[in-house]
């Protein structure tokens, strides 16, 4: 899905934003209201995102104004906004943790546009809070631009996700494991509710209070579901439904989240808290892109498992409010569904226009090879568009990726027989295989690139970054060396929690 930019609509300047709270409504107990604690030295714009101040009513051209800075660098506050840090609590490495929460980001407040959408606005690296624990309540430059490039990634790729408004930067130091810059990211999302913000009020057996967020979250944004029967467990049943697509979604683009604890998980099944992710460079199922995840609890094979396992614990905390057999059946949709559709989306993937007995069996022979061959796996996807079901074709391009030449050659005998039992047309195909496998992805690499850049003040790849990824799959000229697999130095970069 692609965003839309509609003409006409209301441009909003900073000050006529249009802010309602209904968050700081509910119960104090939800959240701690503080403002943000701006950073000591002149906050200054990194990269602002037209896209998602559309989706404000905000006029772009508003990010050039010092004014922007300072109110998305914490300086300010906007008529209306009424700050505070959200309480939530999770299973973290599956461990329950009862008290999380916001550490380092405020919810500044709900802009509203003129469709009567709401948009929380969420200023990360923001200060310490109440939730803060040992941090420091700040955020360093190198994680707030992957979390930027990766949401324009993601809404580029159409993978339900957060959005990032823009980078505030300040020469503020952070610490961590070494002195970095300090900076914040305003965070963008209809709602910042996790399945930890159910997990805290359930085992503080605060069930009144459970069912007051139940019901803001139904009203909200299951509106069809206020007046049905069983609503909590409808509604139970539908947020399994986006998980599972969610995650489907990350299997077949080829990205691990690196940190599914139940307090990152949304409630609204979008990708959210950005941490050490990965696209994966060479396919490998075992992939870990988190250097602290010592056992690989989330690898990237595991994250299916673990999206169950997590909507687990939140139909635990929902056992207050509905009955255990309807909780059940809604966590036993999780399975077919994630299978039905990561098995359409790879059919799609290798261009397969219909479904046929033994599919699944050639994709996953298809990844056994990828595996075998550390074979980069987007390069590979996008490639197989070009393999041609004539006779005799020759397909030197997908085949000199693979390190067992004669296995693929078996594999693509029997690839081809079955594009031909659906009649496959090779020019068709392809304009079809290149809308679903992107050329571009956000690289780590890349990233690195863009960030190690910025760390000196030079922002211009944050910037092509940005753009490139606004359209991952469509061929963009002089920007061929994007999607190529990384130098040797850029091969399985260490990224960890501390960011
Ligand atoms: P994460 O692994 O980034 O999802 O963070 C887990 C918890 O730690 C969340 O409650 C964060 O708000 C909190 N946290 C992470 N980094 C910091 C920090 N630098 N200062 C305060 N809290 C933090
Ligand atoms: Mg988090």
């Amino acid at each position: 899905m692609r965003l839309v930019i509609q003409k006409g609509m209301i441009q909003r300047t900073l000050e006529t934003l249009s802010f309602d709270n209904t968050y700081a409504r509910l119960p104090q107990a939800f959240y701690a209201r503080l403002n943000p604690t701006p950073f000591s030295a002149p906050p200054y714009l990194i990269h602002a995102n037209q896209f998602a101040a559309e989706l404000i009513d905000l006029d772009p051209e508003q990010s050039t104004r010092p004014e922007f800075a300072e109110l998305f660098g914490g300086n300010a506050l906007a008529p209306g906004m009424e700050p505070l840090a959200m309480l939530y609590s999770g299973h973290q490495f599956g461990v329950y943790v009862p008290q999380l929460g916001d550490g380092r980001a405020i919810l500044l407040g709900e802009a509203t546009n003129e469709r009567g959408e709401r948009w929380d606005l969420h200023l990360k690296g923001a200060g310490m809070t109440p939730f803060s624990r040992d941090g420091d309540g700040r955020a360093v430059l190198r994680s707030t631009i992957r979390e930027y490039l990766c949401c324009a990634a993601m809404q580029g790729l159409g993978i339900p996700t957060t959005q990032a408004l823009c980078i505030v930067g300040s020469d503020d130091k952070v610490y961590r494991e070494q002195i970095e810059t300090g900076a914040m990211l305003v965070r963008m999302a209809p709602s910042h509710v996790r399945f930890g913000s159910f997990e805290v009020l359930y085992y503080r057996k605060q069930y009144d209070h459970l069912k007051t967020l139940a019901d803001y979250v139904i009203d909200q944004h299951f509106p069809h579901l206020r007046d049905v029967d069983e609503k909590y467990a409808q509604f139970f049943t539908e947020v399994v439904a986006r998980t599972a697509r969610l995650i489907a979604h990350w299997q077949a683009v080829g990205w691990a989240h690196g940190v599914m604890n139940t307090d990152n998980m949304s409630i609204l099944g979008l990708t959210m808290d950005y941490g050490p992710y990965g696209f994966m460079d060479d396919y490998d199922a075992g992939f870990i892109c988190n250097h602290s995840d010592y056992n690989g609890r989330y690898a990237f094979n595991q994250q299916p498992y673990i999206g169950l396992w997590n909507l687990s614990c939140l139909a635990q905390a929902l056992l207050p409010l509905a009955e255990k057999t309807a909780l059940k059946a809604g966590l036993e949709t999780y399975q077919p569904l994630f299978d039905r559709e990561y098995q359409k989306q790879m059919r799609e993937k290798v261009g397969l226009a219909d479904e046929q007995t033994g599919d699944a069996e050639l994709i996953q022979d298809f990844l056994g090879l990828l595996q075998g061959s550390h074979a980069d796996y987007t390069m590979v996807f996008r490639e197989l568009s070009t393999l041609s079901t004539k006779k005799d074709a020759v397909h030197e391009k997908v085949r000199e990726h693979f390190l067992n030449r004669e296995r693929f050659d078996e594999w693509a005998v029997r690839y081809r027989d079955r594009l031909r039992r659906e009649h496959s047309h090779d020019e068709e195909r392809c304009d079809r295989m290149n809308r679903v496998n992107p050329k571009y992805v956000l690289r780590n690499y890349l990233a690195q690139i863009a960030i190690e850049k910025a760390q000196h003040k030079d922002f211009s790849e944050v910037d092509r970054l940005f753009t490139l990824l606004q359209t991952p799959f469509a061929d963009q000229p002089g920007m061929e060396s994007y999607a190529l697999p990384p130098p040797n130095w850029g091969k399985h970069l260490a990224v960890s929690c501390s960011s």
